[in-house]
């Protein structure tokens, strides 16, 4: 057991040895490999390090044989605003990145641009007084975009690391820079609000955007039309005519997605200028195109109102700056919701004109029966107004039977007796009185829509003139409240299947009550008029009008010696009537007679009550043969007719003709002595005397 046990002893301890050398062998070699590894990162840093104090001097000696370029960086972003070119051969060793000047530059500073900095940057690095440290300096920095130049004292810090010279510009500067910016950007603003012309104004806007455009930058202002499905170009910079064309009406297609609009402005640009005889030389290439942004710009409503829209070459998007677009947005914003303000305040100015204009016009008509200024305001309306689209008329009666019309829409070729083509006027007014009516019996207060395609415009339709070939249309009919129960409308009718605007109502809501108002003095007129020179009882001319009458007649038969005859005849016996009947038999029995009277003679002739029984009838152009023949024929008729006594009634007759010298008293005493002649003779005759 010893035996075996000293054995497995010493193949313990030797296998111990065994591993024990290998692990010590392992280690060196890995140890081995990682110093090699050390010197060979040693070695690499070494030569970084050499490479870069190459570099270094290559940029010392650049900066310092100056203009040369140097790195100049703003305090707070760290932005290279302008590397040399060794720089970048130096960072590109240095890093293993390749860097472009595109990637290092924010934008340009050189020395081209600030001819006053680089002397004395170049003075201090020549006396040596700018290793680091910070020194005070005046430039004149001209902001992009604008003319002018504003001197501002920075604080330049000079920092050499590592050899390389960096130029900081002080905080101070930028804030200032900022601070004016801001208040030029105020200034143009408040130019721009006080320009009218929008194009104009859009214009003055741009220089907001702090870029040129037209560069690689383009932007254009679209407007959304009045009907809401259109966007209109209203002003672009930096757009070639070839893609203005494309862009200068597209639908709309924003409202929840901008983007929308890009797309379709991208398409639209790259098929119009992919389309055959499309001249190439445009100043921004649609292949250079890389970005297309469609902002929408909406009202403060929230209702949209058009399109800003920018087109971004390769490599000039950092061109534009988030606070620029934002701040040109802005403006584009209130000029566009101005000009639809605007537009809607001048339309309803040139609304509210003619309305007023209608409305005066109506105030100091006096047209007598003739209508005449209330036709001349309905064609003012249509030339006017968006009216223009239809035709317009005007149905109305003062509570009689017989409506009467003005107004286009009630035109027609022929004679209204003979031509079918004419409005039957009372079906027309019974048509609107349904429309307009209202279940209590009252009549609506604004205007009704008929719409096409519905049973009443269809009768409409058959019953006007509206337009030969139009086989549907709308109507708009506004009632005209003319008191007393009387019934007058405004039709307006719009031929084919147009969506009816609003509009078109409220201009007749707002003339109605001007027409309503002209109408209903007309109708008072024509009663005051009817009542002044009108007998009550049998509404035949009275005394006074129809002695005026018969004095202007002999004036005329005196220039142009015409012949002129009058009948001067008298009831027999009415006295007898009124005693044996009453009164009011008496009356019945002079309506009758004046009515027969009135019914014999001709429209251009005469005929007045010249007493209580007494009347007197005026024959223009009559010899006094013809006047006792008319005279005879009223006599006859008189006699023959029958009335509510069951007794004839006949009347004695005086005739006298014109002689020159007449006055109207001297003609009608003739006309009298014959007619006592009559009487005398024993009544129901005619008497002629010359
Ligand atoms: P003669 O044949 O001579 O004319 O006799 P007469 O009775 O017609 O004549 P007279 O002059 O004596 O009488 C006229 C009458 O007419 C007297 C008057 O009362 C009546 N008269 C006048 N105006 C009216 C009227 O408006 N209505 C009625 N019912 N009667 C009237
Ligand atoms: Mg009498
Ligand atoms: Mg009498």
């Amino acid at each position: 057991m010893t035996a075996i046990g000293g054995i497995s002893v010493s193949i313990l301890a030797g296998l111990t040895v065994l591993i024990l050398t290998f692990l010590v062998i392992r280690y060196r070699t890995l140890l081995g490999k990682a110093e090699h590894a050390l010197g060979d990162f040693s070695k690499r840093q070494m030569q970084a390090y050499e490479m870069a104090k190459h570099c270094q001097k290559d940029l010392r000696s650049c900066v310092r044989f100056m203009p040369a370029k140097v790195l100049i960086a703003g305090r707070h972003d760290r932005k290279f605003i302008q590397p040399s070119e060794a720089l970048i051969n130096w960072i590109e060793t240095w890093s293993g990145k390749p860097e472009t000047p595109d990637t290092l530059t924010s934008y340009l500073f050189s020395s081209d641009k600030y001819p006053g900095f680089f002397p004395v940057l170049k003075r201090r690095l020549k006396d040596g007084s700018i290793a680091s440290g910070v020194f005070h300096d005046t430039l004149k920095v001209p902001f992009e975009n604008s003319a002018c130049q504003t001197e501002h004292s920075v604080n330049i810090r000079i920092d050499v690391l590592e050899g390389v010279v960096c130029v900081w510009f002080d905080s101070t500067a930028d804030k200032q820079n900022q601070q004016s910016r801001e208040r030029s950007d105020a200034s143009v603003i408040r130019s721009i609000l006080n320009e009218t012309d929008l194009p104009t104004a859009l214009e003055s806007s741009s220089a907001l955007l702090r870029c040129q455009l037209g560069n690689g930058v383009a932007c254009s202002v679209s407007l959304l039309d009045g009907s809401a499905k259109t966007l209109k170009l209203v002003w672009s910079k930096g757009l070639d005519s070839t893609i203005r064309g494309s862009v200068a009406r597209l639908p709309l297609v924003f409202g929840d997605s901008p983007s929308a609009t890009a797309l379709l402005t991208e398409t639209s640009v790259r098929k119009a200028y992919n389309s055959p005889g499309v001249r190439r030389e445009v100043r921004i290439m649609p292949e250079s195109i890389v970005s297309w942004h469609s902002y929408p710009i909406l009202s403060n409503d929230g209702d949209a109102l058009g399109t800003v829209d920018f087109y971004l070459s390769d490599g000039v998007s950092a061109q534009l700056s988030d606070d620029a677009v934002g701040n040109f947005l802005f403006v584009v914003a209130v000029l566009l919701e101005r000009k639809v303000a605007m537009s809607t305040i001048f339309r309803q100015a040139r609304l509210d004109q003619a309305v007023k204009e209608v409305g005066q016009r109506l105030m100091v008509a006096t047209d007598g029966a003739s209508s005449s200024t209330l036709n001349e305001c309905l064609i003012f309306l249509t030339t006017a107004t968006p009216l223009s689209d239809g035709k317009i008329g005007i149905v109305y009666d003062f509570g009689s039977d017989e409506a009467e019309t003005v107004g286009r829409l009630f035109e027609h070729s022929g004679d209204p007796e003979t031509d079918q083509s004419a409005p039957r006027l009372s079906a027309v007014k019974a048509i609107c009185a349904d429309v307009i009516a209202l279940q209590d019996g009252g009549m609506a207060l604004e205007t009704v829509l008929v719409e096409s395609g519905s049973s009443t415009a269809a009768q409409l339709i058959s019953e006007l003139p509206i337009c030969a070939d139009s086989a549907s249309a709308t109507f708009f009919v506004c009632p005209l409240l003319l008191g007393r129960g009387q019934m007058g409308a405004i039709i307006f009718a719009l031929p084919g299947d147009q969506i009816p605007d609003a509009a078109y109502g409220n201009i007749m809501d707002m003339v109605s009550p001007s027409i309503a108002s002209y109408l209903s003095r007309e109708n008072l007129l024509r009663e005051l008029e009817k009542r002044a020179n009108h007998d009550q009882l049998t509404g035949l001319l009275n005394r006074g009008c129809i002695e005026e009458r018969l004095s202007s007649e002999i004036k005329r038969s005196n220039r142009y010696e015409n012949e002129l005859s009058v009948i001067l005849f008298d009831i027999d016996h009415f006295k007898q009537i009124n005693d044996q009947f009453g009164h009011d038999v008496g009356d019945e029995v002079l309506k009758q007679v004046a009515r027969r009277a009135e019914a014999s003679i001709r429209a251009v002739d005469l005929i007045g009550r010249w007493g209580g029984e007494e009347f007197l009838v005026i024959l223009v152009e009559t010899d006094l043969a013809s006047a006792k023949h008319v005279a005879e024929n009223i006599r006859r008729l008189i006699e023959s007719d029958v009335y509510e006594t069951n007794k004839p009634v006949t009347i004695s007759a005086g005739v006298a003709c014109y002689l020159g010298g007449d006055s109207s008293g001297s003609l009608v005493k003739r006309a009298d002595i014959a007619l006592y002649k009559a009487k005398d003779q024993g009544r129901n005759q005619v008497v002629t005397t010359t």
